[in-house]
């Protein structure tokens, strides 16, 4: 499926389906959408495809004090997705608001709803916690075993620095 900003300048490709999905209820997000929640759907980094623009990566104050970088239009400085150092490179959170068609994602989880807001009323039996959760007791195994994947193809790409080097 694809997505992309409001203006177009970038577009996006996401293959298969997404590792889960999170409503996070978390103050933060309140502040960075303006809204209610945001909605996250996790993807591993090379399920997502940048086809057009180059989106600019915005160091982010959040929660946790390490900062997450959100992608944006360079343009119209929509969000498209982001990157938490929790979850690191392997992952990406992509905004579900910019996908073509995003009822097709509904949340797997409601995180942070301490600070749910009051007249937010969660659909009867939806997985919710009051803060975060622990990967292994929610994500489905396949989910576990992609990123486990992902983070391997990282590895593995990485460039190694040469300290062999005599000159220094
Ligand atoms: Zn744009």
């Amino acid at each position: 499926m694809e997505g992309g900003c409001t203006c177009g300048h970038v577009r996006y490709r996401v293959e298969g389906r997404p590792l889960i999905v999170h409503a996070c209820h978390c103050t933060w997000c309140q502040r960075e959408t303006g809204s209610v929640h945001a909605l996250n759907a996790l993807w591993e980094a090379d399920h997502v495809v940048l086809t057009a623009g180059h989106p600019e990566l915005v160091h982010t104050p959040s929660a946790s004090g390490r900062g997450q970088l959100i992608a944006r239009c360079p343009d119209c400085h929509v969000a498209v997705w982001s990157n938490y150092p929790q979850a690191g490179p392997a992952v990406r959170f992509v905004r579900v608001g910019t996908l073509a068609r995003p009822a097709e994602f509904p949340p797997d989880i409601h995180i942070y709803t301490s600070t749910r807001l009051p007249w937010v009323v969660l659909p009867e039996g939806a997985k919710a916690v009051p803060e975060f959760y622990e990967a292994a007791s929610v994500w489905p195994a396949e989910s576990r075993e992609r990123v486990r994947a992902m983070r391997a193809r990282l590895k593995a790409e990485a460039v190694v620095p040469d300290s062999a080097d005599p000159g220094s």
